[in-house]
């Protein structure tokens, strides 16, 4: 699955939301959501982020690392 991480926070641009064809990119308060459930790893998204926002989970940087718990927690939650 891809992973939205801290850059969203707050910005919430939405290019990715248009792009994503099977819309599995969700709005929360003050971010976006990738539901990993949904997601079939098609890239689309990662490059249309004008903050950087989205990486594949595997590529995610270290200290953001912990954003792939944080979307799929949003999803557990609901
Ligand atoms: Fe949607 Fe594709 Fe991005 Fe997954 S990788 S969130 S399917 S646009």
């Amino acid at each position: 699955t891809y992973v939205i991480a801290q850059p969203c926070v707050d910005i919430k641009d939405r290019a990715c939301v248009t792009e994503c064809p099977v819309d599995c990119i969700y709005e929360g308060s003050r971010t976006l959501y990738i539901n990993p459930a949904e997601c079939v790893d098609c890239h689309a998204c990662e490059p249309v982020c004008p903050v950087e926002a989205i990486f594949y989970e595997d590529d995610l940087p270290r200290h953001w690392a912990h954003y792939r718990s944080v979307n799929a927690e949003f999803f557990e939650a609901a």
